[in-house]
């Protein structure tokens, strides 16, 4: 009697085979996800989640797929993925095309070696927390403790939405942008701790581009790229930090695309954060760029006075410290860049406190704040804003100090004497005598009319501030 083999059994035979020959994690990640489709003409259809799944196998285990494939179904045998190449939704099925495995000789199937390595852990440290599904969340990064305001509205209602939903909100991928210390370390994190409170078995991770990169790097000096792409394919909510990292790492922008895809397509969320937006993004592949625009983009600003004000009180209320309030307009006042400077200063004024063991006043507050100032002044040196300026208004930085009354240049040096006035300790004469001998009442004239057109010009105002937060930062 005939025989007629269906394409469940024969994929099962050779799963058995299969399993005995890799390693468990691997196994589970790549094989567990395979649906056997049909069986005609010897040849054996089946269903893989992805065009990445199918470079993979045919890539890593195709003399195992040949060797058990002739096993089942004999010398004629032969294997065709059907891959999916869009999901569907309610209304559409998921779209595939088929694809015949690569023709393999017989010689190199049967030669297939057992895996040897199992998979490892790129976060493994013997250090560290070796548990393997370690988040390396903060776990004191939380929505309760990320205050709402104006600047970080939609970032912060979509990145709830995403915690409360992952993967299945219209924001996949959650794309969060903004500038140094304005809380997208903060808010990423909190929706990993929410996700997580809620669903202690979905396997959430936090990792930061620059981690990311350097594990990559190691898996290939250690041969060992495969478990690290199986790692990162177990997940189920990644959270990537600071994507900007990647820029010009052609090699890690490969595999992160390829990652991503995997991940989109299975339904799970993706988290990402960059310090400008994606279109501003230099040395970022075209294709990787247009899967970020794919979910949801999402700034934050600098938080405005009300904003500042409520953080400071909740850091204080967390710290259990008492402040008087006219203490903390006056720090929300003076503080009006990134909220981690707003931090640092807070700190540094409990630390004098402490020290001194003296109350939180004004007083007190003014000379925390005068110290800081002072950092400024003795980083921000004369070259130094003599060079951003002039990189900022695209002149030379000779031409500051040249005799030429181009519109353009006379601008940039004006502005670069008004930083110079502001952030160091020269005086009027020293400065001029900086800018090619000049002296101090042009100067004076200089600092004047910026302060005018802070005054009257909005764009130019603007300006001041985008350059005024490189030299603030700097200091802190
Ligand atoms: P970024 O990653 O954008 O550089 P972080 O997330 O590291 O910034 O934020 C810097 C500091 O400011 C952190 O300590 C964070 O807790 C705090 N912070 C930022 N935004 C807020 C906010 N809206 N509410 C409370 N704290 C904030
Ligand atoms: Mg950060």
């Amino acid at each position: 009697m005939l025989m007629v083999k269906d394409c469940t059994t024969v994929w099962n035979n050779c799963l058995q085979v299969i399993k005995d020959n890799i390693g468990e994690q691997s196994y589970k990640t790549w094989f567990e996800p395979i649906v056997p489709l049909s069986l005609a003409n010897n040849v054996l259809t089946i269903q893989v989640p992805s065009q990445f799944f199918y470079e993979w196998l045919e890539e890593h285990y195709v003399g195992l797929l040949k060797k058990v494939v002739f096993q089942e179904l004999g010398s004629e045998g032969r294997l065709e993925y059907s891959i999916i190449v869009d999901q569907g939704n309610d209304h559409s099925k998921p779209q595939t095309v088929n694809i015949p495995t690569k023709k393999v000789p017989a010689a190199v199937a049967n030669s297939y070696r057992p895996e040897q390595s199992f998979l490892k852990n790129p976060f493994e440290s013997k250090a560290i927390d070796r548990h393997f599904f370690n988040s390396q969340l903060n776990q004191s990064y939380t929505f309760e403790n990320y205050i709402e305001g104006d600047c970080n509205r939609l970032a912060r209602s979509a990145g709830y939405a995403v915690a409360n939903k992952p993967g299945t909100t219209s924001f996949n991928p959650l794309m969060v942008y903004g500038g140094v210390g304005l809380g997208k370390t903060h808010l990423v994190q909190a929706i990993g701790n929410h996700i997580k409170g809620n669903n202690p078995d979905k396997f959430v991770l936090y990792v930061s581009s620059e981690k990311f990169v350097n594990q990559f790097i190691e898996s290939l000096k250690t041969n060992s790229v495969q478990d690290f792409a199986n790692f990162y394919l177990l997940v189920d909510i990644l959270i990537i930090d600071d994507v900007q990292f990647l820029s010009g790492k052609e090699k890690t922008q490969e595999m992160f695309f390829h990652i991503f895809n995997h991940l989109h397509q299975s339904g799970k969320q993706i988290v990402m954060t960059s310090d400008c937006p994606p279109r501003d993004l230099k040395g970022l592949e075209e294709r990787l760029l247009s899967r970020f625009k794919w979910g949801l983009t999402a700034d934050l600003q600098s938080p405005d006075f009300e904003t500042r004000m409520a953080i400071i009180q909740k850091k204080m209320q967390s710290d259990g410290i008492h402040i008087p309030d006219n203490v903390i307009e006056y720090l929300a006042y003076s503080v009006d860049t990134n909220v981690r400077e707003l931090e640092g200063v807070l700190i540094s004024l409990i630390a004098q406190s402490s020290l001194n063991r003296k109350e939180i006043d004004l007083e007190l507050a003014k000379a925390a704040l005068k110290h800081i100032i002072e950092d400024v002044e003795t980083e921000v040196n004369l070259d130094f804003i003599q060079k951003t300026v002039a990189e900022y208004f695209q002149v030379s930085l000779d031409s500051l100090k040249a005799k030429t009354r181009k519109k353009e240049i006379v601008t940039a040096r004006q502005v670069a004497m008004y930083f110079a006035k502001e952030y160091t300790s020269h005086s009027l004469k020293s400065i001029g005598y900086h800018f090619g001998g000049r002296d101090h009442s042009t100067v004076i004239h200089s600092v004047q009319t910026v302060s005018d057109l802070i005054d009257t010009d909005k764009k130019f105002k603007a300006s001041i501030q985008e350059l005024q937060k490189k030299f603030k930062v700097k200091a802190v």
